[in-house]
């Protein structure tokens, strides 16, 4: 029995939208010194598995593929980072009331022509729907859901509710603030969240001291 495409690896998964978390699939982001978690193509394939846009069995052909053509799985891993890199420029920049760079455009709806050719509509149990058409074995078949949702995301009401974590180390990472005030601050309350108000306490803590000590001075 092979083991599982995602087993070793577990990713932090913030699951607004999935185009977030993949502009999430750098650590550091909005600093000088961003750390890179896409770091072959199969760590591509692990994080597609494990947010839900690959089955198993897809992800293991893919690796398959990727195994047999090095060299173009390569050229489509450096391209789904500067896809990345593009889709989290524009959603940074939307979350901060900025207009988008244009050449963040065109990589965006470079892979937007890519998905829709692969795009096509078909009955479902309910109607209608999308589906991917043909090729099993694209090894760029992940960026199609991945580009779909930015787009579905940049069009919908939704885009108001883009946000930027306001970790002032560089987090970066994006959310979908859904709280009822559009009030949220940190990409995880536990995380980012915690480490400012630490910071806060050290500094009040700090400040204290140092009035207590300058009063003993006196
Ligand atoms: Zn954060």
């Amino acid at each position: 029995m092979s083991k599982s495409v995602t087993s070793a690896i577990t990713r932090k998964l913030l699951r607004g939208r999935l185009c977030l978390d993949f502009a999430n699939t750098a650590d550091w982001h909005a600093s000088d010194q961003p750390e890179e978690r896409l770091t072959s193509y199969a760590e591509f394939v692990s994080w597609s598995r494990q947010a839900g846009i690959l089955t198993e069995k897809q992800a293991k052909r893919l690796l398959r593929q990727a195994a047999d053509h090095p060299e173009e799985a390569t050229a489509v891993l450096k391209w789904a980072i500067a896809l990345r890199e593009a889709i989290y420029e524009i959603f940074a920049a939307v979350a901060h009331g900025q207009a988008p760079q244009a050449t963040d455009w065109t990589t965006l709806n470079a892979a937007l022509s890519e998905m829709l050719a692969h795009s096509q509509i078909a009955p479902t149990e309910n109607g209608f729907g999308w589906q991917w058409a043909g090729d099993e074995d694209a090894l760029d078949r992940p960026l199609w859901s991945i580009a779909r949702s930015a787009a579905d995301l940049l069009t919908s009401d939704e885009l108001q509710r883009v946000g930027q974590c306001a970790d002032d180390r560089g987090c970066g990472w994006l959310f979908l603030d859904t709280s009822r005030n559009h009030t949220r601050r940190w990409c995880d309350i536990k995380d980012c969240g915690n480490r400012a108000k630490a910071h806060r306490h050290y500094e009040r803590k700090r400040v204290s001291d140092l009035g207590v000590l300058a009063g003993q001075v006196t």
